[in-house]
């Protein structure tokens, strides 16, 4: 066994660390080792196993936590790919792909110092110190648990036991430990993750049934002839039921590894039950080619919405699992409804792994063993299931791959869409990226042959495309004399879809209900106290919140900077279109989607399946409504205001709005009446808004590559944001001048940097910002800037978590 391993931990430092292998001791390469870190106790990942003696002397690691890897040679490599390329630590990187950490608990356990020791020894003598901040109490406090500390003779306390005999708050154990009396130590151990749930089976449904007995097996049927009891017990039946179907044999109760808990909603039509498109044929041949050829290659899938893409990878998963082999399929944030995945579980049975944002670090942890084991071979997820430990990896599909949600905008600021790629080339594995608006970026690469481009141009049963009419709002101003919300025409359609019963949505990007409040007298609006934003007046809740940072503020009677009494609440939001839209069509059933009425995926689901039951004739919703499943009776789309990114200083402002207007415009008319959008712009000529209007996406996306290759945007270079922050204003300028300095004074061939200048949001969440834009034809040359750049800002000692690097940025605010 080499005497030395290096170990990745989840710290902000770029780097790795040495430690000695005991002699009984077997980490292996992949493996998770716990080992002493500073004043704890930490869990990370065993990258190397040498016998190269390091400078500094190397502690022993504690223990071996497992027998075989949790990350193999494969995931390690993108490990390190993925470190090097967003400049993120490999410790960090380890522990997003690893949703492990349940399965430690935290135990936090205190040692008495010399120090301690010889304060306890002072205190007796003298009494309280005449130079002490503290109070007489939190002295007395500190003397307790010294005293208590004393007695357990320079053995470990558990943190648990010490305060339940002292009653001492966390706030004195952390001055203890600053003052050196007291050293701290994370005795956490691994623990069983294993948890278990009552199932009950449907096995067959011969013979006659009472009504009770039919609820609980059309409610089995329902959800593929599998659900917990426990939610079996939440329909109203005796509870006796279930046993006489059991003693029936009719349904058998089994134990299962928890999971997550299949739909109790009603059984969707398979989304087997159409045939085919001959562009759907064509599409699915083309992918089921390419996954036999056991080579990499990458797919754009470009098909208009409504044109059927997800049957086609459901189709060609299918064929993925009946080959024996892998596939992973990754979804937007919004897009894993428990509808989606009970459609999942009866086409994919036992062996679909379903990874949404509701689980909890538990349930995360139990879902990755099932992979691991290859008890689950498909995976459906959000973002991080890109890391999936599936084995013998056919295809990964990203469904609207152009949506923000698959960029992680944290430490490590990966994005999923890019990561599935690299692991497809990596897995000799074939990538399909699907979408009716596909980013810039991928449209490009299949234009220069990097993707195969697979289009799929009608919607299924040749549905046309709604037709798009745009209302001009400062038309609409000068001809009415004042500013409207919703314009006549707009007003007029509704009210003849309401007539006919027919549907309608209407989208406004904003929510809340007054996104700004102004003071007529000094002129100043009413900003968070964290962030240079304004806050957002919510009328039912009656108080003000920051939608950046969560900041609440009561509503103002007066000005709070001049005490004016003439404040002004300006804008409107989807709170105020709601209620807008109930005084106009006072007998109309309305509801509102956004994040202030969707707190989960149960909300979420329960609005839209009102909408498809007939419950509702008016659904007001934020970006959330454009995601949306099919939705038959809607056969009016309004959009209010999705014009408003056209007005910030974003190079994608334009490609997320066509993006935005072409989705929402896509939940029109999905049934059989045709749709209609009204688009209501102040940017009428903006071609963002027209080629929405056409459904031209060749036409917009022509356009906007001729505006990036102007101005030297991707996908024409590559591009990185840096930011500087700081709560103190003067350190954040005192580093942002340094880095500055620097990129004038060292030369890098090809990389254009600007800045130092305020980011357009300078303040939030108490940081204050600045930031640098590079940008380079040639992504080799940028990435050794940004890496000199890093190491010259640990030599000026500008702490890492304060300069973030974040590589192909989406946002530049
Ligand atoms: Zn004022
Ligand atoms: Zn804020």
């Amino acid at each position: 066994m080499p005497e030395f391993c290096d170990v990745a931990l989840p710290v902000p430092l770029d780097m790795v660390f040495t430690y000695r292998v005991p002699a009984d001791a077997a980490p292996i390469v992949g493996g998770r080792v716990l080992v002493p870190f500073r004043q704890q106790r930490m869990t990370g990942i065993v990258m190397e196993l040498h016998d190269r003696k390091p400078a500094v002397t190397a502690k022993n690691i504690v223990s071996v936590l497992d027998p075989e890897p949790v990350l193999n040679e494969l995931l390690l490599r993108l490990a390190r790919w993925i470190s090097d390329y967003y400049f993120a630590p490999l410790g960090e990187v380890c522990r997003t792909m690893l949703p492990l950490m349940a399965e430690f608990k935290r135990t936090i356990g205190y040692r008495i110092t010399e120090h301690g020791q010889s304060a306890l020894h002072l205190a007796g003598m003298s009494g309280s110190t005449a130079r002490s901040q503290r109070t007489p109490e939190e002295q007395m406090l500190e003397f307790q648990v010294l005293d208590y500390m004393t007695g357990a003779d320079g053995d470990l306390v558990r943190e648990q036991t010490l305060r339940s005999a002292t009653k001492v708050p966390r706030r004195i154990l952390d001055g203890m430990i600053r003052k050196k009396w007291l050293s701290r130590e994370d005795i956490s151990a691994p623990q069983d993750a294993k948890r278990t749930i009552k199932v009950a089976l449907l096995k067959s449904v011969e013979g006659k049934l009472n009504d009770n007995q039919r609820t609980l097996v059309e409610a089995l049927a329902a959800s593929g002839s599998k659900l917990p009891v426990d939610a079996l017990q939440a329909l109203e039946v005796p509870r006796t039921t279930l046993g006489t179907l059991v003693r029936r044999d009719l349904v058998e109760v089994i134990e299962e590894a928890a999971e997550f808990t299949v739909s109790r909603a009603k059984a969707r039509p398979s989304p087997f039950d159409f045939d085919f498109t001959d562009a759907q044929n064509h599409a699915l041949q083309r992918m089921r080619e390419a996954v036999e050829t056991r080579k990499f290659s990458g797919m754009l899938l470009h098909g208009v919405t409504g044109s059927g893409k997800t049957a086609v990878y459901l189709a060609v998963m299918r064929a993925v699992l009946d080959a024996g082999r892998s596939a992973i399929l990754l979804v937007p944030e919004i897009g894993l409804t428990p509808a989606v995945a009970a459609d999942l579980h009866q086409i994919f049975g036992d062996e679909v792994a379903i990874l949404h944002s509701a689980l909890s670090d538990r349930e995360r942890a139990e879902q990755w063993h099932r992979i691991k084991r290859r008890d689950a071979r498909i995976v459906v997820g959000t973002r991080s299931a890109v890391f999936a430990p599936v084995d013998d990896l056919a295809l990964l599909i990203v469904d609207e791959e152009h949506d923000s949600s698959y960029k992680q905008e944290e430490t490590p600021r990966y994005h999923a869409r890019d990561i599935a790629v690299m692991r497809a080339k990596m897995s000799d594995a074939v990538v399909v990226l699907g979408s009716a608006t596909p980013s810039l970026e991928s449209y490009f690469n299949a234009k220069k042959n990097k993707y195969a481009l697979i289009e799929i141009p009608d919607r299924v049963e040749k549905r046309p495309l709604p037709e798009v009419e745009i209302v001009d709002m400062r038309m609409e101003f000068q001809e009415t004399g004042h500013e409207q919300v919703i314009s006549r025409k707009l007003s007029e359609e509704i009210a003849a879809r309401l007539e006919r019963r027919a549907q309608v949505m209407v989208l406004l990007n904003r929510r809340g209900y007054s996104p700004v409040v102004l003071c007529r007298t000094c002129g100043k609006k009413l900003e968070c106290s964290n962030c240079a934003i304004a806050l957002t007046h919510h009328k039912r809740e009656h108080k003000m919140v920051c939608h950046y940072c969560g900041y609440t503020a009561p509503v103002p009677k007066a000005c709070v900077h001049c005490g004016s009494e003439y404040v002004y609440f300006l804008g409107t939001g989807s709170e105020k279109l709601e209620e807008l839209l109930h005084g106009m069509f006072p007998q109309a059933r309305i509801a509102r989607l956004d994040r202030d009425t969707v707190r989960g995926h149960q909300d979420f689901e329960r609005t839209l399946s009102a909408l498809n039951e007939g419950e509702l004739d008016l659904l007001v919703g934020t970006q959330m409504i454009a995601k949306g499943h099919d939705i038959h009776g809607v056969t009016l789309v309004g959009v209010v205001g999705a014009d408003v990114a056209l007005g910030l200083p974003d190079f994608r402002a334009a490609e997320r709005t066509f993006q935005l207007l072409t989705q929402v415009a896509g939940r029109a008319g999905r049934g059989q009446t045709p749709g209609k959008v009204i688009l209501q712009t102040y940017f009428q000529d903006h071609y963002a808004v027209q080629y929405a209007a056409q459904h031209d996406f060749i036409g917009f996306y022509e356009k906007e590559l001729q505006f990036r290759s102007w101005m030297h945007y991707p996908p024409y270079s590559a591009l990185a944001n840096v930011l500087v922050r700081g709560d103190q204003l003067d350190e954040v300028l005192e580093w942002s001048g340094l880095l500055g300095k620097w990129f004038n004074q060292t030369r890098h061939e090809t990389v254009r940097v600007l800045g130092p200048a305020a980011a357009p949001i300078m303040r939030l969440k108490r940081d204050y910002r600045y930031h640098f834009i590079l940008r380079s034809p040639s992504r080799e040359k940028l990435n050794t800037t940004l890496r000199a750049m890093l190491a010259y800002a640990a030599q000026q000692k500008i702490p890492r978590t304060q300069v973030i690097v974040d590589m192909d940025a989406l946002w530049l605010m």
